[in-house]
């Protein structure tokens, strides 16, 4: 009997279907990534290998204190709690703005947004501008971006650098795919697209030194597969149910890596361009405003071994200082003109290295927004947050009375402002210099002006999909 049934077709038909099960499921598996432990002294001799590829993972609109490594409730993020708990992670990150384009201008070229000016929706980098790609290409990595943003589309200057630039083709979708999100119209495919086209990338080229920038978007867009889903159903739940559904995709990516034989010899990089408000400030979404809902991020590096502890880095950064730390990690040549540092001595110190100049602690940081960015009717109108040890400093540029001054060691939300009718406290006015200071200051670190694109009807309607109001 057993021999006829071992004879017949169905143990292999079954067996087949088990490791199909298993394939899928060991996507979606949480577990160590298998690297050896090694000391922090293993990091300083990164910049001496010449194996070390890096992936940089950009979450488009990941609020840091929405991922269970900083402290929230409810697990959203297993995989890279474990990245960044067997890694290095920065507890204190400011990001430049809360609208993608201006803060990803400040994140990849390490400039102030008065000194890029990359303020508008119609502004772009100029070719004058350094971006990371450009500096992997000269080392000699193949360079590839794949990007689902229409903000950080070539024709506004970010694909400088790479040898592939693209937004993935939108495959089929699951059945089960539920966008949150209330844009009336969908951006087309999601993350999926996403992780299929970085696999096939290291397919090809995961034998040379590689530099991969992946953009997700289906947190910005609240997407996630249903089937899965756990956490309630107002916005913010599914908000938490799309980080869920990006992490578990970071999982598949990180087992294309094992599988490939890259973790060994890969840092992977995470960082957002900006949060995302559930009206603690009366507003949702972001582009309106800098509080710290939607300018508090992440940052986490994943070396190519295991830190068991792994680093925790209390002092507060910016995210001009991810690219400087990056290209120091690796040993490449640093970004000309940065206004950011590389703070790769204060993780060293914090994991029990030598310590770190007192000067990487406490820089002041500054971040903009134009108010009006999307109305070429409406004129600049900007807002300047002046971050400072506890303090942060709100202030409305067009409107004298538009300050509002926050202690975050008391009140991390900054829901009680301290400037009142009656009383401007002396930090206020001091800070209020700082940012009168930094906008007097501005100047293009390249000595040209923003570029000015034209968006024709297709482009706009694209970025509209993103959500966003633009008026012509
Ligand atoms: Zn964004």
């Amino acid at each position: 009997m057993l021999r006829r049934w071992l004879d017949s077709p169905w143990p292999y038909f079954i067996g087949a279907a088990i490791l199909l099960v298993l394939a899928i499921a060991s996507q979606f598996e949480v577990r160590l990534p298998p690297r050896s432990k090694e000391s922090i002294d293993s990091i300083a001799t990164l910049k001496e290998r010449d194996d070390v590829n890096v992936v940089f993972i950009l979450i488009d609109t990941l609020r840091a204190d929405r991922l269970g490594l900083y402290g929230y409730e409810r697990p959203t993020s297993p995989n890279i709690d474990l990245l960044g708990r067997t890694g290095i992670v920065f507890r204190h990150v400011i990001s430049q703005s809360s609208w993608t384009k201006t803060s990803m201008a400040s994140l990849w070229t390490s400039t102030l947004p008065a000194n890029h000016g990359i303020l508008r929706y119609s502004h772009a980098l100029p070719d004058e501008a350094t971006l990371p790609a450009e500096i992997f290409k000269a080392a000699g990595f193949r360079t590839a971006g794949i990007w689902r943003n229409g903000w950080v589309a070539p024709n506004f200057g970010f694909s400088q650098g790479f040898e592939v630039y693209m937004r993935p083709k939108p495959g089929r979708e699951r059945a089960n795919v539920q966008r949150g999100n209330p844009s009336s119209h969908p951006l087309l495919g999601t993350d999926e697209d996403l992780i299929r086209s970085a696999g096939d990338f290291l397919e090809n080229f995961g034998n040379e030194r590689f530099f991969l920038y992946l953009h997700f978007m289906d947190a910005h867009q609240y997407l996630y597969d249903a089937s899965s889903a756990k956490f309630g159903t107002s916005y913010s739940d599914s908000y938490d149910q799309a980080i869920l559904w990006t992490d578990l995709l970071l999982g598949a990516l990180i087992d294309k890596l094992d599988r490939l034989g890259l973790l060994r010899e890969t840092v992977i990089a995470i960082a957002s361009d900006h949060g995302e408000a559930f009206q603690e400030h009366g507003r949702e979404g972001h582009a309106k405003n800098l509080y710290a809902e939607v300018t508090g991020v992440p940052f986490i590096i994943s070396l190519p071994f295991l830190l068991d502890p792994g680093i925790e880095v209390e002092a507060t950064i910016s995210n001009l200082d991810v690219w400087p730390t990056l290209l120091d990690l690796v040993g490449l040549d640093p970004l000309p003109n940065a206004d950011g540092v590389s703070v790769l001595p204060l993780a060293l110190e914090a994991g029990g290295g030598a310590p770190a100049e007192d000067g990487l602690r406490d820089r002041t940081i500054f971040g903009q927004l134009d108010r009006f960015w999307g109305n070429p009717k409406r004129p600049s109108y900007p807002i300047i947050s002046v971050t400072e040890g506890n303090w942060r400093l709100m202030m409305h540029a067009e409107n004298p009375k538009g300050l509002e001054l926050y202690d975050r060691a008391e009140d991390p939300g900054e829901s009680r402002d301290l400037v009142t009718d009656d009383e401007i406290p002396a930090k206020a006015e001091s800070l209020l210099e700082l940012a009168n200071q930094y906008l007097a200051d501005a100047k293009s670190p390249w000595g040209v002006d923003p570029k000015e694109v034209e968006l024709d009807a297709l482009k706009l309607e694209q970025l509209r999909a993103l959500g966003y109001v633009i008026k012509r």
